[in-house]
């Protein structure tokens, strides 16, 4: 499958990863628009937020529990921090595997 995020997943492109579990991954976001932008996937290819199904409450589960620990790691859990699921063609989605954007490291403009 000709997915970037799958291919971070497999080892086939690099990635800046700063946090891994049995269902989830988190890198750095090559292009990021905030201080501290880090990207968090699920390690299985869903397209979207419109694609989840009951069968995937395990990796939606680890992604939520794993975004306060994540912002710890990136001191932004005190000082605040967003977390953006961008969903089809009107959010500007860029790449069709799900993932979650956590934005901080400074006062957000947007
Ligand atoms: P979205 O617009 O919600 O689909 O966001 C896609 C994000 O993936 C953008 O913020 C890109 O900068 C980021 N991105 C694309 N390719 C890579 C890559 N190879 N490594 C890290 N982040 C990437
Ligand atoms: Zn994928």
């Amino acid at each position: 499958m000709d997915c970037i995020f799958c291919k971070i997943i497999n080892g086939d492109i690099p990635s800046k990863k700063i946090y891994e579990t049995e269902t989830v991954l988190a890198f750095h976001d090559i292009n990021p628009k905030a201080p501290v932008h880090i990207l968090i996937i699920p390690k299985v290819h869903v397209k979207d937020i419109n694609s989840l199904k009951r069968e995937h409450s395990q990796f939606i589960e680890d992604i939520f529990t794993s975004i306060p620990e994540i912002a710890k790691e990136l001191n932004v859990y005190e000082s605040g921090y967003r977390i953006v699921v961008n969903n089809g063609k009107d959010s500007g989605q860029e790449v069709f595997h799900l993932h979650f954007h956590l934005l901080g490291g400074a006062p957000l403009p947007f």
